[in-house]
């Protein structure tokens, strides 16, 4: 949806320590033109960004977001974001959101070729309405992401743990999955692993114990699955990191697509093999997800 309030930022330093940001942020018209057509996020998608879900005007999980913004600008080269100034950006925008759900955008871009310094801005927007989807789940076909499980730790240059602008092959292989008949997909390694989907991530049960793909094999620490976590682990369930393979995504006793927005989609088919779901067991994990966190 498009964004009815967006926020230009002019980035603090990291080392900034006033306690109010106010004047390094200018409320824009989030429909007229904001951006130089230098800019670097547009031309090379070089930069990085965090979708927060917000709930009744309030933002869910700020901080996790927040450090992810500074490990994915750590992992670009790109200045340190002061995270207090981006957490006054997030309430500002908050406060913009009314009732119900939104989703508010955080991004820092490397800025306009030579110049000073990053672009920031902040966006909010409506979110689309994905209560039949949380309840009546989603069909996903597993595609080859093209790279070994070692890639991201072998090759850091891939930006494989780091949230940037550049999702125009996520947004590809969404298209595929629906070519496919699906709703999404989830990525498996050239050696066979399952790793996450273009924009969430994988959790799956497997008896009492719950499973997610470790984030050192090349993929984005979800805020949502290491929330869903917190919560199964204060129910004295188990859950763990580890690697997945596809077959033991097909043997699943369940398995769900978690992020911020969307929350928790049940999978009810893998390759076009049905999966089993546990309907009361989403719809308890997703009432969790919609309460304030
Ligand atoms: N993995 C990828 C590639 C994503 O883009 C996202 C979110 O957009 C996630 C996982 C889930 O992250 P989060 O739970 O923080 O939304």
């Amino acid at each position: 949806m498009s964004p009815r309030f967006a926020l230009m930022i002019v980035p603090a330093d990291v080392a900034d320590d006033r306690t109010d940001f106010s004047d390094t942020f200018t409320a824009v018209d989030p429909s007229a033109p904001a951006l130089s057509v230098g800019e670097l996020s547009t031309q090379r998608g070089d930069g990085v960004f965090e979708s927060i879900g917000v709930i009744d005007g309030h933002a869910q999980e700020t901080e996790p977001h927040l450090q992810r913004l500074a490990h994915s600008a750590k992992l670009c080269d790109l200045p340190a974001p002061n995270l207090e100034q981006w957490r006054q950006a997030v309430e500002r925008a908050a406060g913009e959101c009314g009732p119900g759900e939104s989703v508010i955008k955080l991004i820092l871009s490397r800025g306009v070729e030579h110049g000073p310094a990053p672009t920031a801005w902040a966006t909010a927007a409506g979110a689309p309405d994905f209560t039949a989807v949380r309840r009546d789940g989603i069909r996903v076909v597993t595609l080859d992401r093209g790279y070994d499980l070692g890639a991201g730790e072998r090759a850091p240059w891939l930006l494989l743990g780091a949230k940037t602008l550049s999702y125009a092959v996520n947004m590809a292989a969404l298209r595929e999955a629906r070519r496919r008949g699906a709703d999404d997909a989830i990525f498996v390694t050239s050696d066979g692993y399952v790793l996450e989907a273009p924009t969430a991530s994988l959790i799956i049960r497997s008896g009492d114990r719950f499973l997610t793909p470790a984030p050192s094999g090349g993929i984005l620490h979800g805020t949502t699955q290491l929330s869903v976590y917190e919560h199964l682990e204060k129910q004295g369930f188990d859950a763990e990191y580890t690697t997945l393979s596809a077959s033991d995504l097909a043997k699943a006793d369940a398995a769900w697509l978690v992020s911020s927005v969307r929350l928790a989609a049940p999978i009810t088919a893998v390759d076009g093999v049905p999966l089993p779901t546990d309907p009361d067991f989403t719809a308890s994990l997703n009432d969790y997800l919609l309460s304030p966190r």
